[in-house]
């Protein structure tokens, strides 16, 4: 069996089994992405929860809890602007909802003492996982926001921030492959913790689980078996994503799949209802559409090998934006083949 060459993540799998196109753009042409104020302002948050997980900072914590504000303590303030004002998301709204989440996560067992004082308590535990054995072979990346362990229980807390405006609903709640991901990458690293669960928190909602709607959504803890499935499940979709090719990319469009039965955001949702650039709503506000939906230039950036590694908009360019070693050149996207040929 060859070895495994993709690095899958839960994200990069979404992508593909949401529509192929949209990988084909993201993931193989390298095209760049527009990012929402939702995304800007959830890095943001995920910033100051990795600064204050470390424990030489824990002054700044206790600070924030006994004032209840963010921004009590001046370093992180500085610091959430800068960002916010980098990212263009430093109105007051954006600012407001940014201290909001944070504080949010910041208050919701933040070291994980509840159960129990953890054993190990790791922030952005990352990993980069391949396994290449008999029937199974599959490379995983990605990073954990929080994941806490308690020798005793032989139990490993798995935790992730979400900033998104809804909680999971549907296939998510269900089969989630961040959960299995996860799931899986910490039986990888700490075998030895035979029981695992991954905890998702929605920073935008009350996060009490007797509330009228929680923002906490613990999974069911998945099983050894429910984890070898997973393995083999990864197993096919490393040999699919390992060889995509064009052909591919044109055979699972989400503009093909029609509109979703259960409530789930896939199938021609993801393509967005705006039929040209910049369409407006009634209320006067944009209509969303998929990234890779419309025409645009850009400019790719390539390695000294010829390979595309990255790109950016064409009015997001300067000389300062290539990457060291890299040439770069302009080009056009022509727009989804689903809609614009
Ligand atoms: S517009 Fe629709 S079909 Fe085209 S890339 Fe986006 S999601 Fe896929």
């Amino acid at each position: 069996m060859t070895q495994p060459q993709t690095a899958l993540s839960a994200s990069r799998i979404k992508t593909a089994q949401g529509c192929s196109w949209l990988y084909w753009c993201k993931y193989k042409l390298k095209l760049p992405d527009t990012s929402n104020d939702g995304a800007k302002r959830g890095s943001i948050c995920h910033l100051i929860f990795e600064l204050l997980g470390e424990k030489r900072r824990k002054g700044h914590y206790d600070k924030i809890m006994e004032t209840q504000d963010v921004f009590s303590v001046p370093s992180i303030k500085r610091l959430i602007m800068k960002h916010a004002r980098r990212d263009e998301v430093d109105d007051e709204d954006n600012i407001q909802l940014i201290k909001e989440m944070t504080f949010n996560g910041l208050s919701y067992d933040f070291f994980g003492g509840d159960l129990d004082k953890p054993t190990k308590e790791l922030s952005e535990q990352d990993f980069d996982i391949v396994k290449s054995d008999g029937k199974i072979s599959y490379r995983i990346r990605g990073f954990i926001d929080k994941l806490f362990l308690y020798k005793k229980q032989k139990f490993a807390l798995i935790r992730d921030f979400k900033t998104s405006k809804e909680v999971f609903k549907g296939k998510d709640l269900e089969d989630n492959m961040q959960d299995l991901m996860y799931s899986l990458a910490t039986k990888h690293l700490y075998p030895e913790y035979e029981n695992k669960q991954s905890e998702f928190l929605f920073l935008k909602f009350e996060l009490d689980q007797n509330a009228k709607k929680s923002g906490i959504i613990r999974m069911e803890p998945l099983s050894d078996e429910d984890l070898l499935g997973f393995e083999m499940q990864l197993t096919q979709i490393q040999k699919y994503l390992d060889g995509f090719s064009e052909d591919d990319a044109l055979s699972n469009m989400a503009a093909s799949q029609g509109f979703p039965s259960d409530n789930s955001f896939s199938g021609r949702l993801l393509c967005g209802f705006a039929t040209k650039k910049g369409e407006l709503k009634k209320d006067g506000t944009k209509k969303w559409h998929c990234s890779m939906k419309f025409d645009f230039f850009y400019y790719l950036f390539k390695n000294s090998k010829g390979q595309a590694v990255g790109s950016c908009f064409e009015d997001e360019f300067s000389e300062d934006a290539v990457p060291e070693g890299c040439t770069y050149e302009i080009r056009y996207y022509k727009g989804c083949p689903s809609h614009c040929s």
